[in-house]
């Protein structure tokens, strides 16, 4: 048994202390906020609203089952899922909307209907991204991607290609389709998750297979649920949580860590899972001679958007609103380029609105509705008050457009969230609400390395490495950085090698 620290309670920081805790190491997780979850946190105000204060769509609910099957449990035994049925709203210019149905022949028929043979060609995109998808989250999500070595076995390799792992995304989707709508359909999880499409590999076809066949699901009592059962999971195991306990420095000795900082203190540990923001923990924690990366490297990184959200109450309900809506009713790609290409704020943006109290009656009060917009924007660029304001107005003014009423007098709570939150909350670098933006050059064994190459006893977990951006994705590299660290202690322990 080692004593493990594990620094940051966001999803990877609980997936990886609920592994080592169950295979038998005294873990301890420090957390710098008051609560768990990270940017899932949740929010629950004095007035009776519980706001998920970040993710809010639950794909691949299949990588959730593994996890909790991995501890002997169903999810079940911890939420209640509910599939969304439409799935999500899109908003177009000119009123133009879109309901995306939960059934996929029902899509078919919506796709059909929209452009002639598309029905067809969506079924053979489909059976190609399932192909993508299985091989993908089932075998390479969960590689630790240390070398190219690792990919070296013949069914791999012949599975790689075929994932067309090196072309784009935008490109293979428009071989598909060419109505404006169905392509902004298919793009719309690569754009909010992390690039342009034309630059992301068509590999995350997957995105389409897990959202519009696997389905859009919902975890009753939000993401904290979530939270909650991988929390109650490891301290089923004896893990330690404390909270409000920032880590401070790392302290290395001779290639290993000894001991972490915390409020001024330092505790000895025999290994740390780092999964609080990779750039923090490396530029900040660690000495320099002991950083895997240097800060020109970060500089260079094409970052996933930061994003400005707005939590709001309303007195009343609205009951033309869907759970997920998402307002294209603007150029995607003008936004897309001023998020990629030319950093700036959006001159017309496009929105994403969560209304979940149309799902769940336990995170608004009874009779109120509770809503979430949330407006992608470009890494590292300043915010302010007036600015938030600005946008707030612009997305109000599309939303009461679209429902065909006001609504802004009708709200009584209202709290915006930006960059410079991300970054006071979560140490997060350029405030990136995503991580590492998914381009080929930032995929596999091409993304920041899981281990340090100068501690032996120190590994990341976390959506800045891999595999990536998402709560699923979190989850598997959490997994992935315990096996790596409980293998390298397995080493130690039976072959002396240090
Ligand atoms: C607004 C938003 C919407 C999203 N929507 C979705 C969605 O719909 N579906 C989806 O699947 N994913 C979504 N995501 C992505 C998903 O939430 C993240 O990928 C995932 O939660 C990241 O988990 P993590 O453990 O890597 O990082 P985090 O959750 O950021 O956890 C890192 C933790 O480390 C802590 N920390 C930082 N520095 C220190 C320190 N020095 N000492 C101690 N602790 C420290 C932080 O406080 C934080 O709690 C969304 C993200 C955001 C921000």
């Amino acid at each position: 048994m080692s004593r493990i620290a594990v620094i940051g309670a966001g999803f990877s920081g609980l997936s990886a202390a609920a592994y080592l805790a169950d295979w038998g190491h005294q873990v301890d997780v420090y957390e710098k906020n008051d609560s768990a979850g990270g940017r899932a946190r949740q929010w629950k105000t004095d007035s009776g609203y519980i706001f998920d204060m970040g993710p809010s769509w639950y794909w691949m609910p299949d990588v959730f089952d593994r996890f909790f099957g991995d501890f002997g449990y169903n999810t079940a035994d911890f939420y209640q899922l509910t599939l969304l049925d439409p799935a999500f709203d899109m908003v177009f210019p000119h009123r133009d909307m879109m309901q995306i149905p939960a059934n996929f022949n029902e899509l078919c028929v919506l796709f059909e209907s929209i452009e002639k043979g598309s029905c067809a060609r969506l079924q053979r995109f489909m059976e190609e991204a399932k192909f993508k998808y299985r091989k993908g989250m089932e075998e390479l999500v969960y590689m630790p991607c240390q070398s190219v070595a690792e990919f070296a076995r013949l069914d791999l390799l012949a599975g790689i290609l075929r994932m067309q792992v090196f072309g784009s995304f935008g490109k293979h989707v428009r071989k598909y389709f060419s109505h404006p709508k169905l392509i902004a359909l298919m793009e719309f999880p690569i754009l909010f998750l992390g690039a342009m499409p034309e630059e992301s590999p068509a590999l995350y076809r997957l995105m389409n297979y897990a959202g519009l066949v696997l389905g859009t699901w919902y975890p009753q009592g939000g993401f904290g649920k979530v939270v909650e059962a991988i929390m109650q999971i490891a301290r089923k195991k004896d893990a330690g949580f404390y909270f409000s306990s920032p880590v401070e420095a790392i302290i290395v000795e001779d290639g290993l860590a000894k001991a972490i900082v915390v409020n001024g203190y330092s505790i000895e540990y025999d290994a740390i899972i780092a999964a609080a923001d990779y750039q923090h923990v490396d530029n900040e924690l660690l000495p320099p001679s002991c950083r895997n990366y240097t800060q020109s490297y970060w500089d260079k990184r094409t970052l996933a958007p930061s994003c400005l959200i707005y939590y709001i109450g309303l007195d009343k309900k609205i009951d033309a609103l869907q759970h997920h809506t998402l307002f294209f009713d603007e150029d995607l790609a003008l936004h897309s380029k001023e998020i990629y290409k030319t950093p700036q704020w959006p001159t017309k943006p496009l929105f994403y609105l969560c209304c979940p109290s149309r799902t769940d009656k336990t995170v608004a009060p009874p009779g109120h509705e509770n809503l979430f917009l949330l407006m992608p924007l470009a890494a590292g660029l300043p915010d302010s008050e007036d600015i938030r304001e600005k946008y707030f107005k612009i997305m109000m003014d599309r939303l009461e457009g679209h429902l065909g009423q006001e609504i802004r007098s009708h709200i009584d709570f209202r709290s915006s969230y930006c960059a410079s939150d991300f970054v006071d909350d979560y140490n997060s670098f350029k405030g990136n609400a995503y991580g590492l933006a998914n381009t080929l050059s930032q995929t596999a064994f091409m993304k920041t390395s899981i281990s340090n190459k100068k501690v032996r006893n120190l590994y990341y977990a976390g959506q800045l490495t891999v595999p990536g951006p998402g709560v699923p994705p979190s989850l598997i590299s959490g997994k992935i950085a315990a096996k790596q660290l409980s293998a390298y202690l397995k080493r130690i322990a039976h072959e002396g090698v240090v």
